[in-house]
């Protein structure tokens, strides 16, 4: 009986606790999302009087008014010669590290506030995109902890599959030689031979230019996406050169992800991480989630029918010609 009573007594306090727990973690959770969706804040104006080291004129703010140089300038630190030594590459200012954060943790609060136009706070986007698809591409080719370059493991494509010309289709062997089938044997020989030589020059140049072919991939992208995006509720006039740097960004965050797995060689994890790039959509346009879900896929159901049409109008020109 009065263990029976002890226990009870033991058990209030747990509830207690846990309810006051789960409260605290739910305030941090609002506070959270709060911070999430309030604009980056710039530091105030100093108003206290300085003198530029530079060029020695008298005045008050953050920034000399007659050469630039900032009020801030202290004596030379290692995290002054680190920011210096980032400047190399135009990663030492702009808020590299900021824009980092916040694609991370509010990525599409923080491109709502770039495209209202809060551009000094964060780093440039297409500069961002060619930087990363860079450090991308360093760390797909051996810069991981494991030293390999993604894609060698991936077994050659069994014999059967491989056709390079219709004399290797059985089909091309049984058919019977009337001129039908033989003009049919000659478009499909012509289309293989376009084929080859269109896929060797789209290889040629996503090697030489891969940041390019990436960016000319997100356009093509970024065009039956719009026609889902445009009248969101969040920015009901939304521009498609808005639209795309909302996606060069969105793409960044996706880069910044896809870098670390590989980087640790957990490259079937990009696949997964895809569906990342669906909140800061969510957070961008207002949407609800189920829009946020559909509408990519229609967007993708779009460009696949554009793709067929594509083939389907390449033969015919083929056949034509
Ligand atoms: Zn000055």
């Amino acid at each position: 009986m009065a263990m029976k009573k002890k226990r009870q007594r033991n058990k209030k306090p747990r509830k207690q606790r846990v309810r006051k727990w789960l409260n605290r973690l739910k305030e941090k959770w609002q506070a959270f999302r709060q911070w999430q969706e309030r604009p980056y804040e710039v530091a105030p104006l100093s108003d206290e009087q300085h003198e530029c080291c530079t060029c020695h004129t008298v005045y008050t703010g953050n920034f000399c008014p007659r050469c630039g140089q900032s009020a801030r300038i202290r004596r030379y630190s290692f995290v002054v010669a680190f920011l210096n030594f980032m400047d190399v590459w135009g990663l030492g200012n702009r808020g590299m590290f900021r824009t980092i954060r916040d694609l991370l943790l509010r990525p599409g609060y923080m491109i709502r506030d770039y495209l209202n136009g809060m551009q000094m706070a964060y780093f440039p986007p297409f500069k961002m995109f060619f930087l990363l698809t860079t450090l991308s591409i360093l760390v797909t080719h051996g810069f991981n902890i494991q030293g390999r370059t993604v894609g060698d493991e991936i077994a050659p494509v069994p014999q059967e599959i491989v056709v390079n010309s219709p004399e290797m289709l059985p089909e091309a062997e049984t058919a019977p030689t009337d001129p039908n089938s033989e003009q049919v044997e000659v478009i499909i020989h012509k289309y293989y031979h376009f084929l080859e030589v269109f896929s060797e020059k789209v290889n040629n140049f996503q090697k030489r230019f891969p940041s390019l072919f990436a960016l000319f991939g997100l356009m093509l992208l970024a065009c039956p996406f719009y026609l889902f995006f445009r009248k969101c509720p969040n920015i009901p006039d939304l521009r498609f050169s808005e639209f795309f740097v909302a996606l060069v960004y969105i793409n960044n965050m996706y880069t910044i992800f896809t870098i670390v797995t590989d980087f640790f060689c957990l490259n079937d994890l990009d696949g997964l991480l895809l569906f990342s790039m669906l909140i800061p959509l969510k957070q961008l346009t207002g949407y609800r989630w189920w829009k946020v879900i559909l509408y990519p896929l229609l967007a993708l159901l779009l460009m696949l029918a554009a793709l067929i049409l594509c083939i389907f109008l390449s033969v015919v020109a083929i056949g034509v010609m």
